[in-house]
């Protein structure tokens, strides 16, 4: 595999310690099902690695990775993302292992840890351990109880929202720093502000990632039930956002946070169309020009282009067989990411939000444009209300951030 612009960019790879598995069963989860795509889950590169997904991530696995991923950074900084599935179905004691490898390969780096989960297993010990060493927990949760409740089940199908929410009361008690990923679905979309105030006022959240849930059915012979990315002619899954309900979920919450908010409550697709409207980086790869400078690797090794890509096509090779920068550098990876910007219909080249948008997700490029051309993204009819609602706030928070000004100065509009 030929490599490319070497160490051009930062070198990210999240890590699932437990494979797809989770305690739970949300209704809208496009991982669960990756339990069936490679039955029993060992990736065939490795012998004498029975990684099957009931125990998860083995030892010698994890230690390659810290080691090689340690390695191969060429910045000071070095962050450890790990995912699910449910993480914290590994026990304690694996991820204490993991930061004492984190210490012996550190080298003088200066090295960080988040850990994305439902909260369900979180206890005074593992609250203890993560405050001590310094982690981000990252905590899904969809909103009030009713709302997170209509799809966030368990394996019994009951609503989780009160143990989760014991869980946040937990980390807060321990002083450990956490975050909400929220989805926006075909359910809590219908509510925007009864949303919006349960994160900023009963959570007291600071930083919230707001992302839409988008799947299409596609019945299997091996028990899935959801279409994979190339599928063509597949329906929208009943709990998806539809592309309206998200320009106006988001343009909502907006209209509260731009008078109320800028400055005290961070919300991604807020500070990312900022960026965007500045020229800069947008901190998230679905409003980035390009894809996919975030790989993932299962419990396996198995290195793949994206999350969201986690299929055989898009796999770039094992941890104990491919180096990561070979990996991460080399010609399909580089292929992955710049069909992102390769790939965009004239209607996205040539929009006015493009500068913010891209086109948002490859994943969800499943319309045709009015004249016929492939490529187009579900949400474009919602991005297009969202962009043109916010663009009279977005061109004042530029001009003051060009003015050496916060952009907190939009709250005096009002
Ligand atoms: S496919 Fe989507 S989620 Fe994956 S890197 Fe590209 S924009 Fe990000
Ligand atoms: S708003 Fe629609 S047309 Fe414009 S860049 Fe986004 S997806 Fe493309």
């Amino acid at each position: 595999m030929a490599t490319a612009y070497p160490f051009a960019r930062p070198l990210y790879v999240m890590a699932k310690p437990a494979g797809p598995l989770c305690n739970l069963r949300c209704q809208y989860c496009y991982y669960l099902e990756k339990q069936h795509l490679q039955p029993p889950f060992v990736s065939p590169e490795v012998e004498g690695i029975k990684a099957s997904p009931r125990g998860g991530m083995e030892g010698a696995v994890l230690e390659q990775y810290i080691r090689d991923y340690i390695q191969v950074q060429q910045m000071p900084d070095v962050l450890f993302t790990w995912h699910g599935g449910e993480p914290m179905l590994k026990p304690l004691s694996f991820y204490k292992q993991a930061v004492r490898l984190q210490q012996y390969y550190g080298r003088g780096k200066r090295i960080s840890n988040s850990i994305q989960t439902n909260g369900l297993y979180l206890t005074p010990e593992w609250c203890q351990f993560l405050h001590d060493e310094g982690w981000l927990v990252g905590i899904s949760i969809d909103g009030t109880k009713e709302q997170h409740d209509a799809y966030r089940l368990d394996a019994q199908g009951k609503g989780t929202w009160e143990r989760v929410m014991n869980g946040i009361k937990l980390l807060n008690e321990y002083g450990v720093e956490w975050n909400a990923m929220a989805t926006a679905n075909h359910h809590n979309a219908q509510d925007p502000m009864a949303f919006y105030h349960f994160f900023r006022d009963e959570l007291k959240c600071k930083f919230l990632q707001i992302s839409p849930v988008v799947e299409r059915i596609k019945e299997h012979s091996d028990g899935r039930h959801l279409a994979q990315v190339f599928d063509e002619d597949c329906p929208i899954a009943p709990f998806s956002i539809r592309p309206e309900e998200w320009g106006h979920f988001m343009c909502a919450i907006f209209d509260e946070w731009v008078r109320h908010d800028v400055g005290e409550v961070f919300v991604q697709l807020f500070d990312a169309t900022l960026a965007g409207w500045m020229g800069a980086e947008p901190g998230v790869c679905v409003y980035a020009e390009e894809c996919g400078h975030a790989a993932v690797m299962e419990h396996n090794g198995d290195v793949y282009s994206c999350d969201h890509f986690v299929f055989p096509q898009y796999k770039l090779g094992n941890i104990r067989t491919h180096g990561l920068p070979q990996m991460l550098y080399g010609t399909k990876q580089n292929n992955f990411s710049r069909l992102k910007k390769e790939a965009l219909p004239r209607q996205c080249r040539e929009c006015l939000w493009l500068k913010a948008c891209h086109g948002e997700c490859p994943r969800l490029r499943f319309l045709h444009t009015a004249d016929g051309e492939p490529g187009l993204n579900y949400l474009c009819a919602g991005y297009r209300i969202f962009f043109q609602h916010v663009a009279p706030y977005m061109d004042y928070m530029r001009q003051e951030l060009l003015a050496g000004r916060p952009a907190s100065g939009v709250m005096r509009l009002f």
